[in-house]
């Protein structure tokens, strides 16, 4: 389903400055027209499959239907992508367009690193220009990806603005963009932002659900009952929903980040909870955790779910009651890790726990004969400074010290 004029209902649009609104008309001009051209579409396949590793596979998760006794569970493995989840596949796509317009320099948004990988992993294949703003304190709490996202070549700014994080970030790359459009283009990383942003996200990540709708139709010869995906600003869930939008038989559920309370800052709920509102910030209308023009603070476990806004096609269809929304709170992404790791070998991302979370708590109260496909929308490897601290915390604490004492011995020789 496509926007009308950037518009999902009353959601969407394009809340830019006068001098970004042709650059924006530059590029949905661009993206419709080479969504239908042959060479783009091929050059497009060809890159998913031989450097993204597409199609992902569809698992059964046999052990985890038989220890819960109920519903058969289905895992979509976009946590086997290159970079390890499924940012990496709306950055192929919208790299290549900047490229086919011919710009030279991609910037990006990050808020944990994750897009910023996926960014700069793009662009060292495709040899573009890769700059990624990050807050600053960000930047502290991410240090790892920002390792990462040199090593592929990019040049990661602070941003000191504001609170230092996410937010701050997304502000300052419109205002860099603005500064500089004619060899630039400005990569955005989840299904929100100002038109064509929305439509475009979602058309590169709907190759999710395309593949669920095969797969699962060969296997089992129908549609799966129920699918559950993860809800930051919406992008592997509008990528995996997408294809079955208009199958009503299919019942879509997007989890939000519960975190770890009810009152304002200790979770993220814009859709399951009482403290968003409809706002329009940061180029688009949709619902926000805001007062007035400012995001509020936001709390989760998982840090790609830790955001004050949604994609406006989300709001949209949550409005329409076409995807129903519910919550799951830190310690039950925790224990879905832990569960998926013992039953099935798999360590999910902090952000996809929580769609099995979900799963965990319905499967055991469906007849055997309804099947669920949850989105596991990236690796849990990233994590492990979050989850070794929640599960094992003294042991991990232990060997942190150790191993720096370890590196300062190595010093001194
Ligand atoms: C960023 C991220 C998310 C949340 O973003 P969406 O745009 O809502 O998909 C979920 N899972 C993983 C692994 C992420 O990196």
């Amino acid at each position: 389903m496509k926007s009308k004029n950037g518009y999902f209902g009353q959601y969407g649009g394009a809340f830019v400055s006068q001098s970004l609104s042709p650059l924006l008309q530059e590029i949905e001009s661009n993206f419709k027209a080479y969504i239908q051209d042959d060479d783009f579409k091929n050059e497009l396949e060809c890159i998913q499959k031989n450097f993204i590793g597409r199609p992902t596979p569809l698992l059964y998760a046999e052990n985890l239907t038989k220890h819960l006794n109920g519903a058969k569970i289905y895992f979509k493995l976009e946590c086997l992508t290159n970079t390890g989840a499924h940012k990496i596949n709306n950055a192929v796509g919208q790299a290549l367009l900047a490229k086919r317009m011919g710009k030279k320099r991609i910037i990006a948004e990050t808020g944990a690193g994750q897009h910023g990988i996926a960014t700069a992993c793009i662009c060292a294949r495709l040899g573009l220009d890769c700059e990624i703003y990050m807050g600053r304190i960000d930047m502290e709490r991410q240090r790892p990806n920002v390792f990462w996202m040199e090593m592929f070549g990019a040049k990661v700014i602070p941003v000191d603005k504001g609170t230092k994080t996410l937010t701050d970030a997304v502000d300052e790359a419109f205002r860099v963009w603005e500064t500089r459009t004619e060899d630039t283009y400005y990569l955005i990383g989840s299904a929100l932002g100002p038109a064509p942003y929305p439509d475009m996200v979602r058309e590169f990540q709907s190759i999710i659900g395309k593949e669920v709708k095969s797969q699962f139709l060969e296997r089992e010869h129908s549609l799966p009952d129920i699918i559950i995906a993860c809800v930051g600003g919406g992008s592997n869930s509008i990528g995996v929903f997408a294809e079955f939008l208009n199958d009503s038989e299919v019942e879509l559920i997007g989890v939000e980040a519960g975190g770890n309370g009810e009152h304002i800052g200790e979770h993220s709920l814009r859709m399951s909870g009482k403290d968003a509102s409809v706002g329009c910030i940061q180029g688009y209308k949709s619902f926000f955790l805001h007062d007035g023009d400012s995001l509020l603070p936001t709390h989760s476990i998982s840090a790609g779910l830790d955001y004050a806004g949604i994609g406006p096609q989300l709001a949209f269809l949550g409005e329409t009651g076409r995807i129903k929304f519910t919550k799951a709170m830190d310690n039950e992404a925790i224990n879905a890790i832990k569960l998926t790791a013992k039953c099935e070998g798999i360590v999910p991302a902090l952000e996809s726990s929580h769609a099995i979370a979900e799963a965990i708590r319905i499967a055991p109260t469906l007849d055997p004969a309804k099947r669920i496909v949850v989105n596991i929308s990236g690796r849990g490897d990233k994590d492990i400074f979050i989850t070794s601290k929640a599960i094992a915390s003294e042991e991990w604490s232990e060997f942190l010290s150790e191993e720096i004492n370890r590196i300062n011995t190595q010093n001194a020789v």
